[in-house]
């Protein structure tokens, strides 16, 4: 279907289902897995393209279809010549469908309405009424560009029941083809070929998500990404969820976990289960909260553990007891931050509300979840 990307299986581990792949986009190649810091509104908090490069970063989620429609909107976009250009990233880059955006938004049925055909949703300051359907979706993901783009989807609640679960899973399937036919039916805008991924649903329900794997998986696509409520907030769910379904997942295709990565242990988690790509905005949220990841991925029996000192994976900068800790966040990391800043500065700078704080406690968060997966990955070569 593509002939610029691919997945390739590098190696499987010996111990657990986790795997190193190499996914090779117009832009770049990723080697798995790997962790996709968020720019939901066209950029990562805090963060330049320079500083996602210099902690790692491989891939971003870009721009996310909802929050582009509304602003700056497509025409903006498109005249930048694509998010790549506007957000000056040369790297891989993934957008969302705008899916789970809508299923936030329809829990106020005021701002946006879910029906057969699509999200109808008003801007929440001008009042105007958009809509957002598989196919004005897929339009707007050729003009962001991205290399990897995804089918527009129901997300599952997690607290629906059965019949909803799979009253979004038919109506995810149903969009799923018409989100194909819309990418068949239109072009790459600038030059280079865009992956498209179908997401899994089915909410906690075994049988479900065996039904949506099997309807993915025919349909023929780049990659598979497993969606849902419950998928990254409670990760031992989502374990559960992927044993289910990995015995129906082809070898040769990417697997994506969407919302994965609360804390640095839970890549370790869905790793050992056979996925290659995550994302999540907790990284550079908890940063901004003062909350600052602190521990070193050990070898534990078969597999991989985050272990920190006295049991806290993060540290708390605001606290009074690091006003005078001349050490850094974590002995030994290689970010900027930590090669050039003590703790007792970042507690300054937090106190000061500076913005300066923010950048450099991102840079150390999202290093450390790319440390992680490169420690993963190190650890299947060396098996
Ligand atoms: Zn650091």
């Amino acid at each position: 279907m593509n002939n610029q990307f691919n997945c390739q299986l590098i190696k499987s581990s010996k111990s657990s289902y986790a795997r190193v792949t190499q996914i090779t986009t117009a832009h770049g190649s990723v080697l798995t897995p790997a962790f996709m810091p968020v720019g939901t509104r066209a950029f990562v908090n805090h963060m330049t393209p320079h500083d996602l490069k210099s902690t790692g970063s491989q891939i971003i989620l870009g721009g996310n279809t909802y929050h582009m429609l509304l602003n700056p909107g497509m025409d903006i976009i498109l005249a930048s010549g694509g998010m790549h250009c506007m957000m000056a990233w040369e790297g891989p880059m993934l957008t969302d469908s705008g899916g789970f955006q809508v299923f936030s938004l329809s829990k106020n049925a005021k701002i946006c309405r879910i029906d057969a055909d699509g999200a109808h949703f008003k801007h929440p300051i001008t009042g105007k009424v958009s809509h957002l359907t598989p196919k004005s979706s897929i339009e707007a993901q050729r003009i962001i560009g991205a290399d990897i783009i995804m089918a527009f989807d129901e997300c599952t609640p997690e607290k629906g029941g059965r019949e909803i679960a799979l009253a979004a899973m038919e109506r995810t399937h149903r969009w799923l083809l018409a989100s194909k036919a819309a990418y068949l039916h239109s072009d790459a805008i600038y030059g280079h070929e865009q992956a498209l991924f179908g997401i899994i649903q089915g909410g906690s329900f075994r049988d479900l998500r065996e039904v949506s794997t099997q309807f993915i998986v025919d349909v023929q696509l780049d990659g598979i990404a497993i969606g849902g409520e419950v998928i990254g907030f409670d990760i031992q769910k989502t374990t559960e969820v992927i044993d289910w379904i990995r015995p129906l997942l082809p070898e040769n295709k990417v697997r994506y976990t969407m919302g994965v990565g609360l804390n640095p242990q839970d890549l370790i988690d869905v790793a050992a289960k056979g996925i290659d790509l995550f994302d999540c905005v907790a990284p550079t949220r908890n940063a901004r909260h003062g909350a600052l990841y602190h521990g070193n991925v050990i070898k534990k029996g078969n597999w991989l553990e985050f272990v920190s000192e006295k049991n806290q994976s993060r540290i708390l900068i605001k606290k009074s007891i690091y006003a005078k800790d001349e050490t850094p966040i974590l002995a030994g990391c290689l970010c900027y931050t930590c090669q050039h800043f003590t703790r007792a500065y970042l507690h300054f700078l937090f106190k000061q509300g500076s913005s300066l704080y923010n950048q450099l406690a991102c840079i150390h968060n999202i290093h450390i979840m790319h440390n992680v997966c490169e420690q993963i990955r190190c650890f299947i070569f060396d098996e």
